[in-house]
């Protein structure tokens, strides 16, 4: 259980690239900052248009000398400063992400990247040994993995529960853009213009996090090799997709599968993990993400609660308010947060964090499978050796 207990001796000095007004993403990374006092938002490169984000640092009480027109100023200005900002949070459009964290890399500063981390694995190459020669956390925010139900999955995986694991069954499927949406919504528009939002469309906005949730759960399958094949229903968006499935082959013989979609008319998230092996079963959704089922075959569901004294210790840590009262997407941000600021604190002593969170390396996989599916959809789903 957590009741708010200090985890790292000062708040890490923060601010945000992006994330201003009217984004969709920028409110959560503040919240799930700021909740439990490990970062303190001082400063903030907030928008494209410099007057707009200035106007909106004001509105969260960042000081006006410390809103700044872009992220260039604000990392040469701060950097002059005694109290400036040790760490960064990018929630920008996909395409301005591997220069932003290049940067912040090389200012000597922590950071926190958006999903996709950049475009190419040779890019992600570039960032993790750039985090590594200046001793910096990079963490992505793949924030579903911060459910506690996710760890309890991983454990349970760990202990043997499921036997040898076969199948992993997994998707993330919404309907919200059935239509071409995009011609009336500009966070809709970039994410359908390769120049912004890179190789793919929902391979890479959605298909990620599910398969970040089954490398938690499963942290020793790799992927041998994989087929893809990609549709643009409304037609416009092509060559992005916005519809995907893909099947992979691990190396200890289990095969998997990722349905990514926002044509799933009727889906609210559709967001789902199922992983079987050779005894039992285990779903986990994001629409009842408090819920773990297990399921042994020949056996009744069992539905496992968050928060309860049966789940793992491991999967209890971060529960805030007791079993029974529903958590949600904003606590799973806050403990990730949490957890990359303790990556940061002991980064700075000069340790490594002994606890698992989506890092660097966890941001360049998601790159090198986007990057993967996308030649084998290109290549008329052939089957491709996975690199
Ligand atoms: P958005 O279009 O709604 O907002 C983007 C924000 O960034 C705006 O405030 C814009 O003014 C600002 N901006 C753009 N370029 C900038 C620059 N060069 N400097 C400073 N500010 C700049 O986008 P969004 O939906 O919030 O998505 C942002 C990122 O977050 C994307 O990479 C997206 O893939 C990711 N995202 C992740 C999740 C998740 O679950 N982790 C969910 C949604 C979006």
């Amino acid at each position: 259980m957590y009741y708010g207990e200090k985890k790292i001796e000062n708040p890490i000095r923060w601010a945000m690239v992006g994330g201003g007004k009217g984004s969709q993403i920028g409110y959560i990374h503040r919240s799930a900052a700021l909740r439990d006092f490990n970062f303190a938002l001082v400063a903030g490169a907030f928008d494209i248009d410099p007057e707009r984000g200035k106007a909106f640092g004001k509105e969260l009480h960042v000081a006006k000398d410390r809103c700044y027109p872009d992220y260039k100023t604000m990392f040469a200005e701060e950097a002059k400063r005694e109290d400036g900002i040790q760490a960064v949070s990018v929630a920008t459009p996909n395409g301005t992400h591997f220069e932003i964290t290049k940067a912040a890399l090389l200012a000597g500063l922590h950071v926190v990247c958006e999903k996709p981390l950049c475009f190419t694995t040779e890019e992600a190459e570039e960032l993790e040994a750039l985090a590594e020669k200046q001793n910096k956390v990079v963490g992505v925010t793949y924030g579903y993995a911060g459910h506690q139900m996710i760890q309890e999955a991983r454990k349970l995986i760990e202990k043997g529960m499921l036997g040898k694991i076969r199948i992993v069954n997994m998707q993330f499927s919404h309907g919200f853009h059935n239509v071409a949406v995009e011609k009336n919504t500009a966070s809709t528009k970039w994410r359908v213009d390769p120049k912004v939002a890179g190789p793919s469309y929902v391979l890479g906005d959605v298909g990620t996090h599910p398969l970040y949730l089954s490398e938690v759960m499963l942290p020793d399958m790799k992927i041998r090799r994989l087929m893809c094949s990609r549709q643009s229903f409304v037609e416009s968006r092509a060559p992005l997709e916005d519809n995907a499935m893909t099947i992979m082959e691990y190396d200890n013989g289990a095969v998997g599968y990722v349905w990514s979609s926002c044509v799933n008319c009727g889906s609210m998230h559709g967001q789902k993990v199922r992983v079987i092996g050779e005894k039992a079963s285990l779903e986990w959704w994001d629409e009842r993400p408090n819920q773990l089922t297990y399921e042994v075959q020949g056996e009744p569901v069992r539905v496992l609660e968050r928060g309860m004294d049966y789940l793992d210790d491991s999967s209890c840590t971060e529960d805030r308010i007791g079993a029974g009262h529903p958590e949600g997407l904003f606590e799973a941000w806050s403990n990730l947060y949490s957890r990359f600021a303790q990556a940061m604190d002991a980064a700075d002593k000069g340790k490594k964090a002994d606890f698992w969170y989506p890092d660097v390396h966890a941001g360049a996989e998601g790159v090198r499978w986007v990057e993967n599916c996308v030649r084998s959809a290109d290549h008329g789903a052939a089957w491709v050796d996975y690199r």
